[in-house]
């Protein structure tokens, strides 16, 4: 149930062709799900390139995210 007071993101998955808005406080634990389940883990599923840039610095901080992409390549 969404709470209007948290903001919501869009999360595309060009694989899967989908596109879904999810809180903020959450987008980091449902894309990385998301690509577990159905992307053996690869990181196919991802916020939105478009308002990215914008949120990228909240979501790194709020959950550490970027800190921890450490073994993709
Ligand atoms: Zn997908």
């Amino acid at each position: 149930m969404a709470n209007e007071d948290d903001p919501t993101v869009p999360v595309v998955c060009p694989e899967c062709d989908t596109e879904s808005q999810v809180p903020l406080s959450s987008v980091g634990e449902t894309v990385e799900s998301h690509n577990e389940r159905l992307h053996d883990g690869e990181e196919v599923a991802e916020i939105d390139p478009a308002i990215a840039e914008r949120v990228q610095d909240l979501v790194a901080a709020d959950l550490g995210l970027l800190d921890d992409a450490g073994d993709s390549q």
